[in-house]
């Protein structure tokens, strides 16, 4: 049954190979970006650091300060270098805190940005910009952060830690699991998020047995490409606002909190949402997707207790108290007793039910 839908495409290219990394200039051109700045974690300077020496002079610099929910501060003095060095545009080489650093530039600058993605959270393909100020992070969206330019290149992954793969995977899959309930779902949406979650699920033991497989990691990326669009192109309900909830205020982190939470969601969901239950169990195999994602996330070796990652018992309260104060869109209806069994299941390690 195809119910009404309304679909809107966002305005951005997007570049796909292995060793794509090489044709950033290509796109600097086609943007007309004469001058970049690079932007990357203290972790991965040597990588925006090749960026710059393959872009010659028409590397403005590197700034290689990206950190984790994108500080008000960092943001401010990396426009600063931006102007100084006059860079028209910003490359952003890294995972969603280095490509919230580049969204938060253009927000402030209008400055175009070419995301070069090295995880699977897909800030890449969306409008929707972070940033933390004492502690608290707010968030929006605004066409002006959306990339202008999206290169993947599987080869940059193969350095990604298994452990962070995998949860990264999750992170990706996640997306797409709330695209499919979403209020603003849509035919073509949900097209790419059962495919990406199928593509995540088929590659992650792929990487797993070896993190440099070429194959695998192009088919995790596709995958995170394409949950990263339905991330763009629709609203996301209760697991999102869960995630951000153990992420902006217990500072949990990011990829392991949507792992663990994720199946635990989905399973207070799914009796409510037929389809995307029908389309992810086409992805994962079997008839309770919920299960399945649980049993996948365990035989991949990743967490599946918020205690493990550090959270306390008493710590429920908190989340609950700020998931319940707003109301969002969730296909079942959020109740205090739904939600307390789910927060516990999900603290403790049990199965979803
Ligand atoms: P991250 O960007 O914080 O990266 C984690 C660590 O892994 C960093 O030290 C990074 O340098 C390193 N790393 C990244 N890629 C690597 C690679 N290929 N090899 C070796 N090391 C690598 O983690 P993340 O999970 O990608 O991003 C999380 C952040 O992104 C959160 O703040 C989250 O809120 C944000 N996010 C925003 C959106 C959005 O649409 N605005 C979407 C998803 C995530």
């Amino acid at each position: 049954m195809i119910a009404g839908f309304a679909y809107e495409a966002l305005p951005m290219r997007v570049r796909f190979a292995s060793g794509s990394l090489h044709e950033i200039a290509q796109e600097m051109d086609h943007l007309r970006i004469d001058r970049a700045l690079i932007l990357a974690t203290p972790e991965q300077r040597e990588l925006a650091d090749d960026v710059a020496a393959s872009l010659g002079d028409r590397a403005a610099g590197v700034f290689a300060e990206a950190r984790m929910h994108v500080p008000v501060d960092v943001a401010r003095r990396a426009g600063e270098t931006a102007r100084r060095l006059r860079a028209s545009g910003c490359i952003a080489v890294g995972g969603g805190s280095t490509i919230g650093l580049g969204k938060a530039v253009a927000l402030d600058s209008g400055l175009p940005i070419i995301a070069v993605p090295t995880t699977y959270a897909g800030s890449e393909m969306t409008p929707i910009w972070g940033l933390t100020e004492d502690g608290a992070k707010r968030t929006g969206r605004d066409r002006k952060v959306l990339p202008a330019s999206v290169v993947y290149d599987p080869d940059l992954t193969t350095t990604l830690p298994v452990g962070l793969s995998v949860t990264s995977g999750v992170n990706a899959m996640a997306h797409a699991v709330e695209a499919l309930y979403a209020p603003d779902a849509s035919p073509l949406v949900s097209l790419m998020a059962a495919e990406g979650v199928r593509a995540l699920a088929a590659s992650i033991p792929g990487i797993i047995a070896d993190p440099a497989a070429g194959e695998a990691r192009k088919g995790a990326l596709y995958g995170a490409w394409l949950c990263g669009a339905c991330l763009g192109a629709t609203t996301m309900s209760l697991h999102h606002k869960i995630c951000h909830v153990l992420g902006g205020t217990l500072d949990l982190p990011h990829a392991p909190s949507h792992t663990v939470v994720l199946p635990h969601v989905l399973a207070y969901n799914q009796p409510n949402a037929p389809q995307a239950r029908a389309a992810l169990a086409g992805a994962l195999g079997g008839d309770d997707p919920a299960g399945r994602l649980w049993e996948l996330i365990r035989g991949w070796g990743a967490p599946v207790s918020l205690r493990e990652l550090g959270m306390k018992e008493t710590d429920i309260t908190i989340v609950m108290a700020q998931v319940l104060a707003q109301p969002y869109a969730n296909p079942r209806p959020v109740t205090r007793d739904g939600l307390t069994a789910l927060l516990t299941r999900a603290w403790s390690g049990e199965p979803p039910a």
